[in-house]
């Protein structure tokens, strides 16, 4: 698939979009413009579907939703707002550092650069992209298992992992599509073009995609 192609694809999905429900993070993004929830509640999500995390974070955020009330909160206390979150005994113990460190080294803030978000325990790639898009509106790339798997079928890229699929999107594909191309393809992925029964005859995009599945 070319450039040009791409960005058809990306006109269609943009239409398309509207139709189906928002990523959780993009609407706890929407909701409250606020980095901090964006960074928590993407750590919720990892390995987590949707309804799960939207739940899990509704009643972590209500009991705290900044970094110095959260740091009020033990892990155990965290463990029991985030259950059944995947790993959440991990993410229980992983916020109270993450809310710490923030506090230590930020000022209780966010920070808004990938390489300072990167520095932040349990942040990986995928997270602090994440924040930096939806959390500030600064253009960055995040690569998910949808992004990833769905840029390979639709023969966009050629790529092993998703952090190869970062690099190849951040060369190829215009800037100005970074910021929701990540929002196009998991709706894609969690309403379509799924793992393992890829709906190819109900999808918007069929046309344009190679289908490398
Ligand atoms: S045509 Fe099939 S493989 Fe391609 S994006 Fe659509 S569902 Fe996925």
């Amino acid at each position: 698939m070319d450039n040009k192609t791409i960005v058809e694809v990306l006109e269609v999905l943009r239409k398309e979009y509207k139709k189906w429900k928002d990523p959780v993070v993009t609407e706890i993004a929407n909701n409250t413009r606020n980095p901090f929830l964006v960074l928590v509640s993407t750590v919720l999500s990892s390995r987590t579907k949707d309804a799960v995390t939207r739940e899990a974070s509704r009643k972590l955020f209500y009991r705290a939703s900044t970094p110095h009330a959260m740091s009020r909160l033990t892990a155990g206390e965290i463990e029991k707002l985030i259950y059944p979150v995947g790993f959440y005994k991990t993410k229980a113990k992983r916020i109270p550092e993450l809310v710490e460190m923030l506090i230590k080294e930020y000022d209780g803030k966010v920070p808004d650069s990938l390489e300072e978000l990167l520095k932040l325990p349990g942040v990986g790639r995928k997270t602090a992209n994440l924040v930096i898009t939806l959390g500030f509106g600064k253009p960055g790339i995040c690569v998910d298992t949808h992004v990833h798997r769905i840029s390979n079928r639709f023969g966009y890229v050629g790529t092993r992992t998703p952090e190869e699929t970062e690099f190849a999107l951040r060369k190829k594909l215009h800037e100005e599509w970074w910021i929701i191309y990540n929002g196009l393809l998991v709706t894609l992925g969690q309403n379509i073009c799924s793992p393992r029964k890829p709906k190819c005859e109900e999808c918007p995009v069929s046309n344009f995609c190679e289908k490398r599945i």
